[in-house]
């Protein structure tokens, strides 16, 4: 038996090991072809059944209805940043933005470089981006309001959705994508790159509401213009198929689990552990992020010096625990528990962690 460690790398990130199991047992034949998943026509009734299942498991495990369109694309969630506004951003209107650090801030960026109208709604830059704003201010007739539900770098996440009546809510969940239930149906688009909670790098999924297509901005580039990706199923041009058909393994493991339900009683259980420790021990341990804020998929926390991080970081790797270093733009540890880390690893991360203290 190979030797598997306790990853917990912020993505491309640990995945399920029935996933991979399941990948490795299809991997010289699929489905009796003679050939991989990789090796077949994306336009193959093999591969047109596991794109079809990806979609509707999707649509599924959300909650939603035919509404809602689910498309697979490359390019990362980074090229969405661009995409939005060039889909949803002309005219007069503003593209509103809350601003909670690092990949929000890329998408504010991404928007105005295209000269769009942007419109910061709050941000907590103030604070170094430790918090969620509450206080939104955006104009009642935005063309979107725009979030990052699970900010990966500074470790917090939204708790309370806000409430945007008309103005189209639009999310990167690249994060914490299907790690507890939510009304899926608030949003007017979801978009996340899989390598976090979905599955591999090389796809980006998006969940994009029907009458969102009726305000997509003419003349664009055909690639670019989503209405093209929903008429032809993501399969205008040859789709990522093998990351496609891991997140359709992913998804189907997370619905033999009891879907989010059961996904977000095992994500609380493994948050707690880590943040109860580190209560306890706030003598030792600073967590910047205020409580109300904390994510559960990423959490991040100091130690009393840099050389005792980097200590940390050393003998968690020698220990089996890989991934623990925090983001090179803030420092520190980070404890990333995406949905394929398991209630076990978080609990042995954090007698680890507890152990370090002990000793140093
Ligand atoms: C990782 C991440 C991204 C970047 O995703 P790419 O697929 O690398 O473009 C964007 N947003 C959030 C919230 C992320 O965690």
């Amino acid at each position: 038996m190979t030797k598997r460690v306790f990853n917990f790398n912020p993505g491309p990130s640990t995945l399920p090991l029935n996933v991979l199991k399941k990948l490795q047992k299809d991997l010289l034949s699929f489905e009796n072809t003679g050939m991989s998943i990789m090796e077949i026509s994306h336009r193959s009734p093999e591969y047109d059944k596991v794109h079809n299942e990806a979609i509707n498991l999707t649509k599924e495990i959300m909650g939603l209805d035919d509404t809602y369109k689910v498309l697979f694309v490359g390019g990362g969630a980074s090229t969405q940043f661009a995409y939005i506004p060039m889909n949803f951003l002309s005219g007069p209107k503003v593209g509103a933005y809350v601003d909670t650090g690092t990949w929000s801030t890329k998408a504010i960026k991404e928007a105005s470089i295209l000269g769009e109208n942007v419109h910061i709604a709050a941000s907590s830059k103030d604070d170094g981006f430790t918090y969620i704003p509450t206080d939104l201010n955006y104009p009642r007739d935005a063309a979107y309001l725009h979030i990052t539900t699970n900010n990966t770098i500074k470790g917090t996440q939204f708790h309370r959705l806000p409430a945007t009546g008309d103005v189209p809510l639009i999310a990167d969940m690249s994060s914490d994508i299907l790690s507890h239930q939510i009304d899926f149906s608030q949003f007017s688009m979801i978009y996340a790159g899989a390598q976090k909670n979905l599955g591999p790098a090389g796809v980006t999924m998006i969940v994009l509401k029907e009458n969102m297509l009726d305000k997509i901005t003419e003349g664009l580039p055909t690639m670019i213009d989503y209405r093209t990706h929903v008429t032809k199923n993501s399969l205008f041009n040859t789709a990522p198929t093998l990351p496609i058909y891991i997140v359709k393994l992913v998804l189907e493991w997370i619905k033999e689990q009891g879907g989010l339900a059961a996904v977000e009683a095992t994500n609380r259980a493994k948050k707690d552990v880590v943040y109860s420790m580190l209560d306890a021990n706030s003598d030792y341990f600073t967590t910047p992020v205020k409580k109300d804020s904390r994510s559960w998929m990423n959490v991040v926390f100091r130690l009393p010096s840099e050389e005792l991080e980097q200590k940390l970081v050393a003998e968690a790797k020698s220990a089996g625990f890989i991934g623990l270093k925090g983001h090179r733009s803030v420092g520190g540890i980070r404890v990333s528990l995406y949905n394929a880390m398991t209630l076990e690893g978080a609990k042995k991360v954090t007698d680890f962690i507890m152990n370090f203290r002990k000793n140093n």
